[in-house]
């Protein structure tokens, strides 16, 4: 609807969505505990639709849809993978999609989520980063991923959500404006401690500072991939915006602002960012912070002419990590069969065939392709 005047109750932040509410029924002469049952459905319960509130009465049902909207991505395609990872692509109002994991592992159940529609960072072991920028999304839109994956996982016996990484599709710094009220809304709304919420960051320098500065202990996963200049900046081409060293600084901000381990995530691919001379670079390069490395295979992108590092260069590059007293874990790739890489679910849907991948690299990114002899 285009002159839809409503307002969507998931874009608030709660205490917002508490006031609009309470007027709402105030002003029907509802008690004021309709409130609390309104909200009940909103962040525990994940209406999708408020015909749903089935405690309601069946006016006040209808006159809460006059008012106010939900927004409630349409499920494209559910894919599980033998290995219990199960990725979603969700349809918005006006046709993108997005993807977002859920990886169940012991007691834990991860949802990685996604903050843009594609992404205009470009590194070039990513296949969102390819297929480009599409736009910004909503704050309700992001938590929309939560809520949609927590419905499918409880009717499907698959537990509770008990942690979320922003490591899908886009840059959630990059998108400050709705992903710092998403969350607060996971975090005062659905109830997820702070603690259990990661923004994984490819080094955007001024979200990195805005997140020092929330009171609340999120977590900061940094995705490094090189420990210098030269060869960071071309796999990951926003180290030319905002170099290690102004990154480096950031990062000893947030870690002073509250104690707060960081992570570094490491793809590891084999040829280009795998020696022994860079795992010593890399030790350090964190061994100052209070640090985490994963250590990730890179998952082959379909037309990329790159490999994973092989199992047995990945454990010795762990080891010299370890060898200088720097926690490092080999992360074992997920969701193999289903297309796991972070956009490859949502590129098999898009209805322009992408160009062939080393056509791009040696037309778009000559200096990436001359890392790889095989380009
Ligand atoms: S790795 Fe993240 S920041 Fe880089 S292109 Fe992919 S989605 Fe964007």
């Amino acid at each position: 609807m285009l002159d839809d005047q409503r307002l969507d109750l998931l874009e608030l932040l709660p205490a917002q969505a508490e006031i609009e509410l309470a007027r709402h029924f105030a002003a029907r002469g509802q008690p004021a505990y309709r409130v609390a049952q309104a909200r009940a459905w909103l962040y525990q319960r994940d209406a999708l639709h408020f015909r749903e509130l089935t405690d309601l009465p069946a006016g006040e049902r209808a006159a809460l849809a006059d008012r106010f909207t939900l927004t409630a991505p349409e499920l494209a395609r559910v894919a599980r993978s033998s290995d219990g990872t199960v990725k979603h692509l969700w349809r918005m109002a006006d046709g993108e999609l997005l993807e977002s994991v859920l990886i169940p592992a012991r007691a834990r159940m991860t949802l990685c989520m996604s903050s843009q529609a594609g992404c205009a960072l470009a590194c070039v072991f990513c296949a969102t980063g390819w297929s480009g920028y599409r736009r910004q999304l909503t704050a309700a839109e992001i938590v929309a991923q939560f809520r949609g994956a927590r419905r499918w996982a409880r009717a499907h016996e698959g537990g509770e959500i008990t942690n979320v990484v922003f490591m899908g599709m886009g840059e959630p710094l990059a998108n400050r404006k709705a992903v710092m009220p998403a969350l607060t809304l996971l975090n005062q709304g659905y109830g997820l401690g702070a603690r259990r919420i990661t923004v994984s960051t490819v080094g955007i320098v001024p979200g990195i500072r805005e997140l020092a500065a929330r009171p609340e202990q999120f977590r900061l996963a940094v995705s490094l991939h090189a420990p210098n200049h030269e060869l960071r900046r071309r796999l990951v081409p926003v180290e030319k915006k905002h170099p290690l060293p102004e990154l480096l600084e950031a990062l000893r901000a947030f870690e002073a602002a509250g104690g707060r381990r960081i992570t570094f995530e490491y793809v590891m691919i084999d040829g280009v960012n795998d020696s022994p001379e860079l795992a010593r670079e890399l030790a350090a390069l964190v061994a100052e912070f209070q640090a985490h490395v994963n250590l990730i295979p890179f998952n082959p992108i379909p037309g990329a002419p790159w490999q994973p590092t092989p199992p047995a260069r990945l454990r010795a590059f762990a080891e010299v990590l370890q060898a200088r007293g720097v926690a490092a874990t080999v992360r074992s790739p997920r969701g193999r069969d289903i297309a796991a890489a972070c956009g490859q679910l949502r590129a098999e849907h898009e209805t322009r065939p992408p160009k062939p991948f080393v056509e791009l690299m040696r037309a778009e990114r000559p200096e990436v392709a001359a890392l790889s002899g095989s380009v």
